[in-house]
């Protein structure tokens, strides 16, 4: 039987990731099977349990279940520790094993893809759910100068930025403020929103990264306005699946083919 994996979310019929990961699989020669796993919202422990009864070697985890996930390992990585969620289970060990490869995904296509350096740079990172929890360490760890975390509660932008002794705020506090990269990790874009930021957080802004991809947000209408630079997150979502095929299958895809197909280069 070949080995199996999925993405484990709710919703998760719009996934990309069983096409990147087959391209990954085609293009390493490694013989296995990536499918979507749709667990009901207060189902995810008896989901996972079923697949990995049943021989799944390991998961993707999607909204809404990346803390979830966090809980039900038995170990988890450093990274995944200081972020408290979980984006990519391995099932393969004794025990269930998790990673976060979200922020290495982010940081990854920004140096690779975008050929943007991090070093000594001002970010605003707004958010403060799964994703932004994902990326707050790899964003550091690049050699960030400052980082700002500004959510819409902003008492979760607190708790986040508390972990990791950085500052954070509320959206009206951001007035004045400038940055030399804006990261949206809200999920406002999915419904056609963007988060109410002042026009000068994307004044000095050489790049507007929104984490949202396959569709124009008004957060990257907004940044180019302000005459940003304007990326999606479909870098991330090709560099953080490649890390996990790596912490899987033990190599590394290279991921421009897949990143051209989805784009539809
Ligand atoms: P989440 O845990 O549900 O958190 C949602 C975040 O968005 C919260 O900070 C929330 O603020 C904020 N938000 C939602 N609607 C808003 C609005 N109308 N205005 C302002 N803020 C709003 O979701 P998540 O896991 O962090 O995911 C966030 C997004 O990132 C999703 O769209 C997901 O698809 C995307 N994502 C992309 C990748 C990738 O590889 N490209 C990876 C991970 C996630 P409150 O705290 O105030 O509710």
């Amino acid at each position: 039987m070949r080995d199996r994996y999925a993405v484990v979310g709710n919703p998760v019929a719009h996934s990309k990731s069983p096409q990147i990961h087959a391209e990954f699989a085609r293009a390493t020669g490694q013989d296995l099977e990536y499918g979507r796993l749709e667990a009901p919202l207060d189902g995810f422990e008896r989901t996972v349990a079923a697949f990995r009864s049943q021989g799944g070697k390991g998961l993707n985890v999607t909204v809404p279940f990346k803390e979830a996930a966090f809980r039900y390992c038995a170990r988890v990585s450093e990274r995944a520790r200081k972020a408290q969620v979980v984006n990519t289970l391995v099932l393969s060990g004794p025990d269930v094993f998790g990673d976060t490869t979200d922020g290495v995904g982010l940081v990854n296509d920004l140096a690779r893809n975008l050929h943007f350096d991090l070093k000594g740079k001002s970010l605003l990172l707004i958010g403060a759910g799964g994703a932004a929890q994902g990326v707050v360490q790899a964003l550091l760890d690049a050699g960030v100068a400052r980082l700002l975390i500004a959510n819409r509660t902003v008492s979760r932008a607190q708790a986040l930025a508390a972990r990791h002794g950085v500052a954070a705020c509320g959206y009206q506090e951001l007035a004045g403020e400038r940055f030399d990269v804006v990261v949206n990790a809200t999920s406002a874009g999915l419904a056609g929103e963007a988060p109410k930021l002042p026009r000068s957080a994307f004044e000095s802004a050489a790049l507007a990264y929104e984490m949202v991809y396959g569709r124009d947000t008004p957060f990257l209408v907004q940044a180019r306005a302000a005459g940003a630079r304007a990326s999606d997150g479909l870098g991330m979502l090709v560099e953080q699946a490649a890390e996990s095929f790596l912490l899987w299958r033990g190599l590394r895809p290279d991921t421009r083919a897949i990143l051209e197909q989805l784009r539809g280069g």
